[in-house]
């Protein structure tokens, strides 16, 4: 189990004796999220693309798991005028992680499973393209479950001995009924009893594109569009979808990236004996 806590505080100043124009706070690394503050004026631009920006100048970003390391922010000012903010990010070693044993149809799906699969990633992509203006990504988040940490971010896998894509999110082993907290205040944006390979699926919008998902749960104990707050009891673990035992497995984005929700979380407390 490997933890990358890191907490970066960077503050850039444009010209001497000029005041702060861009500060970021957050996890410059593959896989993490950044929040920023900029003037409140400018038009932040990350890859190109306009971020958006709260009244107060706050905006949040994040980099892939195999994010270049060298990005630029952009402030675009009411006058015309622009200022480029280069972005050094850190490079991560992902682990491999085999696991056998899973239901040969789950790993090589038949042409109807794949339809349903293709229609149920459609869904998660247009809630994954909400931008709300809600900042609940700003609050400090917690650990929705306790448990021992089964499967780590990023991690390339082969299951049942085929290679298949990297591990997005934190996998949390729980037994089937534990009560997973919301991290942090948002609004429910996805509910769905069954999908082909998360089960029980959930997806809470913390505003600004970001995003967490509970997979393969037991029980869902809230509806689409309900507002969470922190701590929250929102739904139960549980070893639906393609798994080979109960656990939570969380993971969060910025709009379609994927990043690593064990880096805006401390370190795992200890699990109480059971
Ligand atoms: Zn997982």
């Amino acid at each position: 189990m490997q933890h990358i806590i890191i907490g970066a505080v960077i503050t850039i100043l444009c010209l001497p004796f000029s005041v702060q124009a861009l500060t970021l706070e957050g996890n410059l690394i593959q896989g993490g999220m950044v929040i920023g503050k900029a003037d409140p004026a400018a038009t932040v631009h990350f890859q190109g693309k306009p971020v958006r920006t709260s009244p107060e100048g706050l905006f949040v970003i994040g980099f892939s798991r195999d994010a270049e390391l060298e990005s630029v922010i952009e402030l675009h000012q009411p006058s015309g005028t622009g200022e480029k903010h280069p972005v050094r990010i850190k490079k991560r070693t992902y682990q491999i992680q085999r696991i056998d044993g899973l239901p040969p149809r789950k790993v090589s799906p038949s042409p109807e499973d794949l339809e349903r699969i293709r229609k149920e990633n459609t869904r998660v992509k247009k809630v994954r393209k909400k931008d709300e203006p809600r900042t609940d990504f700003t609050q400090t988040f917690i650990w929705p479950v306790i448990g021992r940490i089964s499967g780590v971010y990023g991690s390339q896998r082969i299951l049942n001995g085929k290679p298949r894509r990297p591990h997005y999110g934190v996998d949390i082993a729980a037994p089937t009924g534990t009560p997973i907290k919301a991290p942090a205040d948002g609004v429910v944006s996805l509910a769905h009893n069954d999908m082909f390979f998360s089960g029980g699926t959930l997806i809470v919008d913390h505003g600004h594109g970001l995003s967490t998902s509970y997979l393969h749960l037991h029980k869902i104990l809230v509806k689409e569009g309900q507002r969470v707050k922190q701590g929250d009891v929102i739904a139960q673990v549980g070893a639906t979808g393609r798994v080979t035992g109960p656990h939570l497995h969380w993971g969060m984005n910025w709009f379609d990236i994927r990043l690593d929700p064990s880096l805006v979380v401390p370190p795992m407390p200890k699990a109480k004996a059971q």
